[in-house]
């Protein structure tokens, strides 16, 4: 018996060897982190050990291997006119803070010149990207004024549509003759000049969250390979914000990347179904929260924090994120697809992914499924560096 133990032993030695010596290698990229909207701005600092509070914090980046890790700058719908541009910036002043105050750990991004540069000196490179174009406040200035504070991308819509662009939600709304703030779908002229203005700027368009005909319009007005930052797979999970094959083909044919979102809801079909069951069974507890205005993702969080055993129970397997990014792989190859985790911007994530210092388990799960080293380096980065090399000016 001592035999075949110590050949198992020696099998799994080899492969934790190779597996770590991949990951450190590799340059990891992840396209999407909530952490200074729903922690910083509220007074938790990265900058301190934010386990069991957050998904996220800089030692754990750094344990995570993480060497690029894009900021989402984010402010959701009832900021607008006079309030969105500003809470932007004030994003941004905090996150340009910390790294200034942390020049031992991390650096800020803009280049793939600069990303070579945080690598060789191993600090967690940190990019700016807008989730939301009502931050432009309908201001091509506003939008110039971002790229130069080092906004790399601006994801058209979030879920609230802009007066230039329809995002997912609305567009869903929009066809089932629902109320909506939309008169028509997709981009209008505004919306066009738009993605060609960040085409010039060398500024990733990027397409989570915006509606089919937003997409659409979008690929068509852009001249320049596009970013799917954080969005799954809707043959897999079907929701309005998932992409359909005929959206997978055509981010093929342009050229771009699709970045895999951690969110249990956008990966396993069933979860949404046994989350409201969950919910149901706290139902005293939810109505009152909506009673107090709270936003329907922050009674979630509120919801799965207090009942964390039951709500564990709800997170699916990590193969099912690796189902996603083969069906992508599938459809258009391994050159367009990625990793944009959405950490602190979700309440649930699949299990063996518990926060950023998890992202070497990907590794392992891309190696188990046969995936080549080679095709796991451009997975894990090397797809981002391609898209952000053919956008820079
Ligand atoms: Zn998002």
């Amino acid at each position: 018996m001592r035999r075949p133990l110590l050949l198992a032993l020696l099998i799994t030695g080899t492969f934790a060897h190779a597996q770590k010596n991949l990951h450190e290698k590799a340059i990891v990229v992840d396209t999407h982190n909530d952490v200074l909207s729903s922690a910083t701005m509220k007074g938790l600092n990265i900058e301190d050990d934010l386990r069991g509070k957050t998904h996220s914090d800089i030692n754990r980046f750094r344990r995570g291997g993480i060497d690029l890790q894009v900021f989402s700058i984010f402010c959701d719908e009832k900021y607008g006119k006079g309030t969105a541009f500003n809470y932007a910036l004030r994003e941004i002043d905090s996150l340009d803070a910390i790294v200034a105050r942390n020049p031992a750990r991390m650096m800020a991004v803009n280049t793939v010149a600069d990303l070579r540069t945080a690598v060789r000196k191993r600090l967690v490179g940190a990019m700016k990207g807008v989730e939301g174009g009502h931050m432009i406040e309908d201001s091509m200035l506003y939008l110039d004024s971002l790229y130069k504070r080092g906004a790399r991308y601006l994801t058209l819509t979030w879920n609230n549509s802009t007066s230039w662009a329809s995002s997912a939600w609305d567009e869903t709304y929009f066809d089932q003759g629902k109320p909506t703030p939309i008169k028509q779908k997709g981009l209008n002229d505004f919306g066009r000049q738009v993605v060609r203005h960040m085409n010039e700027l060398g500024m990733l368009v990027d397409l989570s969250h915006v509606g089919k005909q937003t997409f659409f319009d979008a690929l068509a007005a852009s001249t320049k390979p596009v970013l799917v930052s954080h969005s799954c797979v809707y043959a897999i999970c079907p929701v309005p914000r998932n992409l359909t094959d005929e959206q997978i083909i055509a981010i093929g044919k342009n050229g771009g990347v699709i970045h895999l979102n951690f969110y249990s809801g956008f990966l396993d079909s069933s979860f949404n179904r046994r989350r409201e069951a969950f919910q149901d069974s706290h139902k005293g507890e939810v109505d009152s929260l909506k009673a107090t205005g709270m936003p329907s993702y922050s009674i979630d969080e509120w919801i799965s924090r207090k009942y964390a055993e039951e709500a564990e129970q709800l997170r699916p397997g990590m193969n099912l994120l690796l189902d996603h990014l083969d069906h992508i792989v599938r459809l258009i190859g391994v050159n367009h697809v990625g990793l944009g985790s959405d950490f602190d911007g979700i309440d649930s994530s699949p299990l063996d992914l518990n926060g950023v210092e998890d992202m070497p388990n990907i590794t392992s799960a891309l190696l188990l499924r046969g995936y080549s080293k080679k095709d796991i380096r451009k997975i894990l980065g090397g797809n981002f560096i391609r898209l952000l090399k053919a956008n820079e000016r």
